[in-house]
């Protein structure tokens, strides 16, 4: 009883299937891989010392970690200031979790980086081209150095926070880990 009229019902069926099963893999892959990286990215240890996210010579920072802050609130993080507009660089690989603003940090980036660690960029001035989602390497430009959120009218800075799975922890030594490293390998054109 199918005959020529079933047919005709039926190949635009197979097409829309065909269609939606397309659809459904361009969906679906990425969000694969993207589970695939997640898994590895939390599996890593997290790093030991880091690179200074504004890698400017004219960056100035120091350890300000748990300073008393506006609120009986504790300063969770470093202030590294440097001039308004300096590109704000990821310090390690991973994922955009956001790119969004608060009341307190203004514009701010989250990625997530190696071991689950949350690293956090905020006072803004402008955000670079990253999404949430998206994969990152070391040395992406997240954003430019500002002073949104709480920081208006105060000298242009980054905010850099890192939370772990077990609460936030103080960036400052590694990042003077970090420095320490930057200083011993050698330079492009440096002597030996
Ligand atoms: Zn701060």
């Amino acid at each position: 009883m199918a005959g020529l009229p079933g047919m005709l019902v039926a190949a635009p069926r197979n097409l829309a299937l065909a269609v939606a099963l397309c659809a459904l893999i361009a969906f679906v892959r990425p969000v694969l891989e993207h589970s695939v990286y997640l898994g590895r990215l939390l599996a890593l240890p997290p790093p030991k010392d880091l690179p200074q996210p504004l890698g400017s010579p004219r960056a100035r920072m120091h350890d300000s970690w748990h300073a008393s802050r506006s609120g009986g609130r504790r300063h969770e993080g470093v202030d590294i200031f440097a001039p308004r507009g300096t590109p704000v660089r990821s310090t390690t690989e991973g994922l955009i979790l956001r790119r969004g603003s608060n009341r307190l940090g203004g514009k701010v980036v989250w990625v997530l980086g190696p071991g689950g660690h949350r690293h956090y960029y905020a006072h803004l001035d402008a955000y670079a081209h990253v999404r949430s989602g998206e994969r990152i390497q070391p040395g992406a430009v997240l954003g430019y150095v500002g002073d949104s959120g709480n920081a208006k009218g105060t000298p242009p800075h980054l905010h850099y926070g890192i939370y772990t799975p077990s609460g936030p922890i103080n960036p400052y030594p590694l990042l003077a880990a970090g420095r320490v490293n930057d200083a011993r390998s050698p330079r492009p054109g440096g002597k030996p």
